[in-house]
């Protein structure tokens, strides 16, 4: 597995670049008087890498392969140019002008915030095809004419099969998260769509990454592209403090330890993101932190669309202290403003790692990051060690106790989420020579890093999630009624106290407790 590198920040221009770009204003680029002004009002002054590199080449109808991720600025990459070229002729009914394709309903959801938000002197008609949502108001916005299209593959392809989407008048095409969408695997979606489109567009492609199957796919679509490379964001400026806790391997016992390292970091926790591996596991620690009074919502795959969005806006908007999410939840989407991201799993996948932490320390801001590591752990902590290129210093300093506590814990099981438990591999902590420096000497402050070009899992989750995006109705509605969570969060404080399930040694409930799905008790066919 290739080493990540620390990567240089991206930021606005100004700070400590050339005096060339230290001129660079958003002025300077080439959009009309009615978008600056709307970026203006945004307090916007000073483009962002990928922003000064990609809006030049847009606007002069060229295409772009940008590769940055979610918070560097790469939306308005595409937005604020794309909305100036708009200024020119019109919407046709069932004939968009545009199309951008995103992996996810929230961040398809989160492009349109973005063209409101740009587009506020202009009268765009934007639609937006996601999953979850009524085909017949998707249906009336199409009819309309939509000068830009913000679509999930799935959703779009629906539409079209459907008869009620054209798309031979799109002019602009925007392919953004490729990586994403390989990891769902929306690349044959993707190529089909393509190829809908006349060749006379112009392609604009953003991808975090370049694995060989998304540089075949720009190399098959893109022309002559003008490519724009930029590190992520939050590096270097802005630090993120990455800690380990030692934990217990029973489900009760890392919750305490969660509970606990929380309850330590009060002083500076503004808010947090609690990843778990599995949306069980989601469902389970969200149940019981509000038990314990913490003010927390979650956030999976299984959640329905609006749950989803709900949940997303309430944390976003401060209203919610911890927001618990699995990864494909939680990943691309941009949560300014969070101080403390807490990984209840390490994750299997060690990219996913650098994701997590991610989440924090963005936009110039610091952040802090702590994972709850039990010995089965240890080979998952070793590949995160070894992608980072550092050894993360224990909370506490203290690195033997780990190994102390967990030698009277019981002995390794495999069962249901323990599949790493047989492992020998470095179990040992206390027998490895760290790299480069002595177990004790803490690691230095550092910050994410962008995940190497190799690494590209088909997530079983993500998988999942595109089913989901794909599901009939019918299904849709199950899992709509499947939503213990969302019950969960409607309950009062005093409700959810006094449930029976939820006895006073928070030992995990059995079955769906108080929270049968509602499908489950809805006669079938026998
Ligand atoms: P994105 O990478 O598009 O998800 O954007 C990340 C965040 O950066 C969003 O909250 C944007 O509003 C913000 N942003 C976009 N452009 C700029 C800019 N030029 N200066 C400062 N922040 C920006």
């Amino acid at each position: 597995m290739a080493r990540l590198e620390q990567q240089k920040q991206p930021k606005p221009l100004s700070t400590d670049d050339t005096a060339a770009e230290k001129a660079m204003t958003f002025a300077d680029l080439g959009l009309s008087p009615k978008v600056l002004s709307a970026v203006t009002d945004a307090g916007y002054t000073i483009p962002t890498p990928i922003q000064a590199g990609a809006i030049p080449h847009a606007l002069l109808g060229k295409d772009v392969l940008g590769i940055a991720q979610t918070g560097t600025g790469k939306t308005a990459a595409f937005v604020l140019p794309m909305i100036t070229r708009l200024e020119k002729g019109r919407a046709r009914a069932r004939m968009p002008r545009t199309l951008i394709l995103e992996p996810t309903r929230e961040l398809a959801a989160q492009v349109e915030e973005n063209f409101v938000k740009y587009g506020k002197n202009h009268r765009l008609n934007i639609s937006l095809l996601i999953g979850g949502v009524s085909f017949d108001e998707q249906d009336k916005k199409l009819e309309r004419g939509a000068d830009v299209l913000i679509a999930t593959p799935g959703r779009l392809l629906d539409h079209r099969e459907r008869g009620k989407l054209l798309l031979n008048g799109v002019e602009i095409l925007v392919i953004d998260e490729a990586d994403r969408m390989l990891d769902m695997g929306f690349i044959p979606d993707i190529e089909r769509i393509c190829e809908m489109i006349p060749f006379t567009r112009q392609t604009l492609f953003f991808s975090a990454t370049m694995p060989p199957e998304i540089t075949k796919l720009t190399e098959k679509f893109l022309h002559a592209p003008v490519r724009v490379e930029v590190a992520r964001a939050a590096s270097t400026n802005t630090s993120i403090t990455q800690r380990l806790v030692k934990a217990g391997r029973k489900p009760w016992d890392k919750r305490q330890a969660l509970r606990d390292i929380i309850r330590a970091e009060e002083d500076t926790l503004k808010n947090a993101i609690i990843f778990c591996n599995r949306k069980i596991e989601v469902s389970e620690l969200f149940r019981s932190l509000v038990k314990h009074d913490f003010d927390a919502g979650a956030l999976h795959g299984d959640m329905d669309q609006r749950a989803r969005m709900a949940m997303l806006s309430s944390f976003r908007d401060g209203k919610l202290k911890f927001l618990v999410a699995s990864d494909v939840a939680a990943r691309g989407l941009d949560i300014p403003d969070v101080s403390h991201v807490f990984n209840f799993d390490v994750p299997i996948h060690a990219e996913d790692y650098v994701h997590r932490i991610g989440r924090t320390g963005r936009a110039g801001k610091s952040g802090k990051s702590f994972t709850l590591v039990t010995k089965a752990d240890q080979k998952y902590l070793d590949a995160i060690e070894k992608l980072i290129g550092q050894d993360i210093e224990w909370h506490g300093g203290d690195l033997s106790t780990l190994v102390v506590s967990e030698e009277s814990d019981e002995a390794p099981r495999r069962g249901r989420g323990d599949k790493r438990s047989g492992d020998k591999r470095g179990s040992d902590r206390r027998s490895r020579e760290p790299r480069g420096r002595s177990a004790r000497e803490p690691a230095p402050t550092v910050t994410a890093a962008e995940p190497s070009d190799e690494i590209a899992p088909v997530a079983k989750e993500a998988r999942a999630e595109r089913r989901r995006a794909e599901e009939p109705a019918q299904r849709r509605e199950a899992i709509r009624n499947d939503n213990a969570v969302r019950k969960e969060m409607n309950r009062k404080p005093e409700q959810r106290r006094a449930r029976p399930d939820h006895d006073g040694d928070d030992h995990p409930v059995l079955g769906f407790g108080n929270d049968m799905p509602a499908f489950m008790t809805v006669a079938g066919k026998v």
